[in-house]
């Protein structure tokens, strides 16, 4: 996606080699505008597939999939990260390991909101190792939901989870797939 890729380009910037930061649009500041385009596009490649409800996770997912979810006139429910070993069996559970915290998380969803009527659409901002989408497709599993597909911002094209997640059996759309960083620079995959 044209814009998305411009928008890397001009406001992104990369951090100790291998982050990259696009907290000016993206996951701090959020350019609603250029949000909306991403949401429209996701829409476009994901429309007339039954998806009725968004999955997404806490913190960064959640403002992308709500305004994503607009276009595809469906609600969005998001997955949170607890530290309490205190779960009820009302939730269905999973581990992530977050890349920019180096830390495990449980990750919870109520069992009200996911069920096995569902066809569900995960999205995320990035997808790098793969744990945060890994851990969304298991919660989906258990609920005995439909995965219709995942919808990223920007995949690190370079890193393991993109063959991760599709060795799955998972559609994976990325709207910009980073090849490399070179020398401090952005290198888009075709
Ligand atoms: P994964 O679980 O696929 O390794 O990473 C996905 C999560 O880590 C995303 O939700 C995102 O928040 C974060 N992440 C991974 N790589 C980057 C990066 O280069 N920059 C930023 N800002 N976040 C990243």
């Amino acid at each position: 996606m044209k814009l998305l890729k411009d928008a890397i380009l001009e406001r992104g910037r990369v951090k100790d080699g291998d982050v990259l930061k696009v907290d000016a649009f993206l996951n701090h500041q959020m350019d609603v505008e250029l949000i909306n385009e991403i949401g429209r596009e996701f829409h476009r490649l994901y429309k007339g597939q039954g998806v009725n409800k968004i999955l997404t996770i806490e913190a960064s997912g959640i403002g992308i999939a709500c305004i994503a979810a607009q276009h595809f006139g469906v609600p969005v429910v998001f997955v949170k990260k607890t530290q309490s070993r205190n779960i009820d069996g009302e939730v269905y559970t999973s581990k992530v390991t977050s890349f920019t915290h180096q830390r495990e998380y449980d990750v919870i969803v109520s069992k009200n909101f996911l069920n096995e009527n569902d066809r569900v659409l995960l999205i995320d901002d990035f997808l790098a190792k793969g744990s945060a989408l890994l851990g969304l497709i298991e919660l989906v599993r258990q609920s005995g939901a439909t995965i219709v597909g995942a919808g990223i911002c920007i995949e690190k094209g370079f890193d393991t989870g993109g063959k991760l997640v599709r060795s799955e059996g998972v559609h994976v759309e990325s709207l910009a797939i980073i090849k490399e960083f070179k020398d401090g620079k952005i290198v888009f995959e075709d």
